[in-house]
Parts: C-alpha cells; sequence; structure tokens
C-alpha cells in the first residue's frame, strides 16, 4: 500500500497553502534542497571537471531516463533526458517523419498543447513547401487517421481540460494504416498509469517539472521505441549523441540506441534535483495514485458543484476520461483565480475563461480539497474577485 501520509512528508508546501498547481510546477521536494547542496559542494566544487566521470554526470542523462521510463512502461535504455519538452517534440517528429518519408502529413488535435503544434510549423517550414500539419477537433482524431497521414503527434492529457485520448486505441489504429506515432506525457507522467511498450507506442515526450516535481526548467525526456532506436535519424544531431563524441570527427555518427537523442551538454545541477525528486516514487503505486486523484477530483467536483452554481465543469466527469487535473468556466475565471491564490489556494488559470486545478495525491488529501471549495464557494457567494487588481493579468497566467 502507498503511505500518501508519508510522500506528504517529502515535499514542502508553505503553511496555510492548498496546492493545486501540481500540474504546473510541482512543490518543492525536501530531499532535492541537500541533494543539490551536496552537489554543488562535493561534486562542482570539489571534483571540477572531473565529475563528469567521477560523479557520473555524463552517465546521468540515461540513469535519470531509466528512472522515469519505469514511471511510464519504458524498458532501460530507451529514455534520454535533456533540452525542454519543446526541443524534444521537434526532435520526436523530425525523426519520425523520416521514418515515414513518402507521407506529408502530421496529425495534431485542437487539444494539444500550443508549443507542440509550433515547434511542428517550425520544423515543417525549413522542410520545404509540401508537409501540411492537420489539426483537427480531440474527437475527430480517430476517424482523420488515414494513409495520407505520416506522423500522428498528440498529448495524451488536454492541458486546458484533463481529457484523455485512449493511447493505445489511437496508436493501433495508427499502426494499421502506416502511421508513426509520438506521445506527448506532458500530463501523463506521474499523472497515471502509463505503459509505452502496452500501447506500442513510436515515440514520446514530456516534461519533468509538473507532476515529477523537478523543479523550472527541468530537463524534459524522449522515449523510442526499442525498433526505431537504431533507425531513427535525429535531426539535432549534437555532440553528446555522437557514437564517439570524444574523438572529435568532423562527421556526426549517431550514437547506438538512445544516446543519440542527446544533443549537448546536460543540465546537471537540474538533474540532480530532478534525480532527488524522483524518490518520492519509490514504493509507489501509480495504480493507487490514480485511485486516490479520481476519488479527489470526485469530491472537489461535487463540492464545488453543491457551492458554486455559477462554476461550469469543462473537464469530463467519468473520471476515467480525465487526466489529474480538473477545471470549471466562468466569464470572470482569471480574477476569480487571482482571489482564490490571495487566499493560499494556488491553482491557474488557462485562456478564454477555465480556472483549472492540479489533484497530486501525493501531496494532496481530502481536507485540502474541501477547503479550497470552501474558499472558492467565499470567493463566489460574496463576489471577492470584483477587483481591479484581480482583473489585471500577470505575464505568467
Ligand atoms: C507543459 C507543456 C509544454 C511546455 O514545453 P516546454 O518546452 O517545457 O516549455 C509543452 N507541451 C505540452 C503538452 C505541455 O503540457
Amino acid at each position: 500500500m502507498t503511505d500518501f501520509a508519508k510522500t506528504r512528508a517529502l515535499f514542502h508546501v508553505p503553511e496555510g497553502i492548498v496546492y493545486m498547481d501540481g500540474n504546473s510546477l510541482g512543490p518543492l521536494p525536501i530531499a532535492a534542497k541537500e541533494r543539490v547542496a551536496k552537489m554543488l559542494t562535493d561534486e562542482w566544487g570539489e571534483q571540477l571537471i572531473r565529475g563528469w566521470n567521477s560523479a557520473g554526470w555524463y552517465v546521468q542523462p540515461r540513469r535519470v531516463g531509466d528512472r522515469v521510463g519505469k514511471l511510464i512502461g519504458a524498458p532501460e535504455n530507451t529514455v534520454v533526458m535533456g533540452d525542454t519538452l519543446s526541443i524534444k517534440v521537434y526532435q520526436a517528429l523530425a525523426s519520425a517523419l523520416d521514418l515515414n518519408p513518402k507521407r506529408k502529413a502530421v496529425l495534431s488535435d485542437s487539444g494539444n498543447f500550443p508549443s507542440d503544434l509550433y515547434m511542428a510549423q517550425g520544423l515543417l517550414g525549413s522542410l520545404g513547401k509540401d508537409h501540411v500539419l492537420k489539426v483537427v477537433e480531440p474527437e475527430e482524431v480517430e476517424q482523420a487517421i488515414d494513409e495520407s497521414v505520416a506522423v500522428l503527434m498528440l498529448t495524451e492529457v488536454d492541458y486546458r481540460t484533463g481529457r484523455l485520448h485512449d493511447m493505445k486505441a489511437l496508436t493501433q489504429k495508427a499502426h494499421a494504416v502506416g502511421v508513426i506515432t509520438i506521445w506527448d506525457l506532458a500530463h501523463s507522467v506521474g499523472a497515471l498509469p502509463v505503459d509505452l511498450t502496452a500501447a506500442q507506442a513510436d515515440f514520446a515526450v514530456g516534461c519533468t517539472y509538473k507532476y515529477l516535481n523537478g523543479g523550472p526548467g527541468a530537463p524534459a525526456f524522449i522515449y523510442v521505441a526499442p525498433k526505431h532506436a537504431e533507425t531513427a535519424r535525429p535531426a539535432l544531431s549534437g555532440w553528446m549523441g555522437h557514437a564517439a563524441p570524444f574523438a572529435f570527427d568532423l562527421d556526426y555518427a549517431p550514437a547506438p540506441g538512445i544516446e543519440r537523442m542527446r544533443c549537448g551538454t546536460p543540465p546537471v545541477i537540474a538533474l540532480t534535483a530532478l534525480d532527488a525528486a524522483l524518490d518520492a516514487w519509490e514504493g509507489v503505486s501509480m495504480q493507487e495514485v490514480r485511485k486516490k486523484s479520481i476519488e479527489l477530483i470526485d469530491l472537489f467536483i461535487a463540492e464545488v458543484e453543491a457551492r458554486c452554481p455559477d462554476l461550469v465543469l469543462a473537464s469530463p466527469r467519468d473520471g476515467q476520461k480525465r487526466g489529474s487535473q480538473v477545471s470549471f468556466r466562468h466569464a470572470k475565471g482569471y480574477a476569480i483565480m487571482q482571489a482564490l491564490i490571495a487566499r493560499g489556494v494556488i491553482g491557474d488559470f488557462r485562456a478564454p475563461d477555465a480556472i483549472r486545478f492540479g489533484v497530486t495525491p501525493l501531496y494532496l488529501a481530502r481536507d485540502d480539497v474541501v477547503q479550497a471549495a470552501e474558499t472558492l464557494e467565499d470567493i463566489m457567494t460574496n463576489r471577492l474577485w470584483d477587483r481591479p487588481d484581480y482583473l489585471r493579468k500577470a505575464a505568467v497566467t
């Protein structure tokens, strides 16, 4: 059994705060403070350049990748860390298109996170004129998968509503007509059970500062299915992905397997924080996390709907059909969220009108979500959101 009281004690959540934004930035794992301090002092400080070998910095992207891999059903040596998620999307898409050279369409949906679509637009723009990005509604994806499509590129959990795609079924449909798949797991990893092997996904990518609590700007990951690992061509062919980086050849030759998806020098300090954050998952059952997440969200929805009739549920009501987050719509959503944050309940806002709450059983319990609903009720009943300073939008929402 997962001991959620124990996992909660692993995180620093400031006194008086109900933190429901772990889907955007997970809280600080207490162990990360000491681990990073030790790395700075003992490794960087004392070992200097020798740390690449003596402290294992060079192999860290794959070692940490294997730890992330365990949470997403990826075998050892199929996941590597580095760069940002946007970069990993680009890499995965470039390699996937290369594996399907006769076809010119990339299929995605309007529920995808814009950066994924922007990166696709950027890449297709440099490939010439014949490639197209087809963006359909999430419900239309299945029927849009056909022989014209080279790559199906989707995010499993919709960042706005939490709506969940059926990764296995869509991948199967894609493979039946020769389509390569890329799954973005940004809102899946650490949020729900993922089994890339069972789903037979070709590529997967994700970030680690959301449900994995790796810290702001924590490095992203990329997964390449074993069947493509030796053929996938890296478009961002940096020296750390070379077969022999320290031979300093003038010509690129890809490293064997997943190592080729490395690009440049890895962010060792950030990876050290992430490595410490991943300790929180030791002894945790993702099935139990999922069960508790659904219970907590069901409770939160019931409480909010009973207390705040003006808020409209934007997420699927069926727990099996959503990720570990829930959103409500209201025309004054932005101001409502500012009023909530001012009262210590931290969620976020996604344009045009959704207030969004991440529900993370590792450090959130029933009392927290009930308290959040009570605060929300107070704000709605007494129009506490109706203040000019709450209506002014900040750069990051
Ligand atoms: C959070 C998120 C991103 C962010 O990408 P970064 O490069 O890390 O800023 C991209 N795609 C999806 C689906 C996300 O949820």
